[in-house]
């Protein structure tokens, strides 16, 4: 295990335990949260190494990655994922003022927002590092899609997004350093990551799904997330819901509490999140939209 001893947003070396959960979706094994004391920061501590987290994302159930439908639960998240790369084009084409341009999809998975993406004519590239992912994006979409972050280098983008990727980062420093230097001066860059201030995160505690330890190193809320975009030159712009997460986050937290998928409760308690969310923006995932500084 590797011990974090510093805190990655602001270098304080004290911290004090936060939360003990574990990981419920794949190996079972405990991980602890801990706060940092000078920036209230959360995150994973320790981690795995960083040769050893691969093994984490090894499960077959592993969703992103995944086409097969076997039960309610995969349809409907296939059902939300159909209706966010719609609402995910549309909120581009909002916030660019070209209508067309170039667009880096960074943890592209299999690559069907950036399909969809190519078929409005912008330019396209992914980064995915899951080998399996990127094969099928290029198999089934003829997408670019990079192994590595250092092939980017000296490339330019007029939109980065990354949708529930940078919780999983282990280099944030260099992954953010990547991101300024490949964003045009006018670029905009989307990051969508949990919300540890929902009140679906409150309420499941240890068993929020989208605390995902050890795959999510980071448990970001509006005000470490903002302090980590100025911290590497971005403004922070704007903030938006991901509506659909609040549901499924929370059918996947019953799931862990209950050991079964409680429709119900998970629809009363994601729509709960919502509701009290439209009041403080602590919706149960946020996008932030950033520009450069
Ligand atoms: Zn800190």
């Amino acid at each position: 295990m590797n011990e974090m001893k510093e805190c990655p947003l602001c270098k304080s070396k004290e911290f004090s335990p936060y939360l003990e959960t574990r990981d419920y979706f794949f190996s079972g094994e405990e991980f602890n949260l801990v706060q940092c004391s000078a920036c209230r920061f959360v995150f994973t501590n320790p981690r795995p190494e960083d040769d050893h987290l691969e093994h984490y994302y090894k499960s077959e159930e592993y969703l992103s990655h995944k086409n097969k439908l076997n039960n309610l639960k995969d349809f409907l998240y296939k059902f939300a994922k159909t209706i966010g790369i719609k609402n995910k084009f549309g909120l581009v084409k909002t916030l660019s003022v070209k209508n067309t341009g170039k667009i880096l999809d960074y943890g592209s998975a299999t690559g069907d927002l950036l399909a969809y993406f190519k078929k409005k004519n912008w330019q396209v590239a992914g980064l995915e590092l899951n080998e399996e992912a990127r094969k099928k994006s290029i198999e089934k979409h003829q997408i670019k899609v990079y192994s590595e972050k250092s092939e980017l280098l000296g490339q330019q983008f007029d939109i980065i997004s990354l949708w529930h990727v940078l919780e999983h980062i282990s280099d944030l420093e260099e992954t953010m350093k990547c991101l300024y230097g490949c964003l045009d001066k006018d670029g905009i860059l989307i990051i969508a990551v949990p919300n540890i201030n929902s009140w679906d995160a409150s309420f499941y505690g240890k068993y929020w799904a989208a605390l995902d330890t050890p795959r999510h190193l980071y448990h970001f809320n509006k005000h470490s997330f903002k302090k980590l975009a100025e911290n590497f030159g971005f403004r922070l712009r704007n903030i938006k819901p991901l509506v659909f997460d609040a549901y499924f986050i929370s059918l996947l937290s019953e799931k862990y509490k209950r050991g079964f998928y409680h429709y119900p409760m998970a629809f009363i308690n994601g729509f709960k999140s919502n509701i009290k969310a439209r009041q403080n923006m602590n919706y149960s995932s946020l996008i932030y939209i950033l520009k450069k500084l």
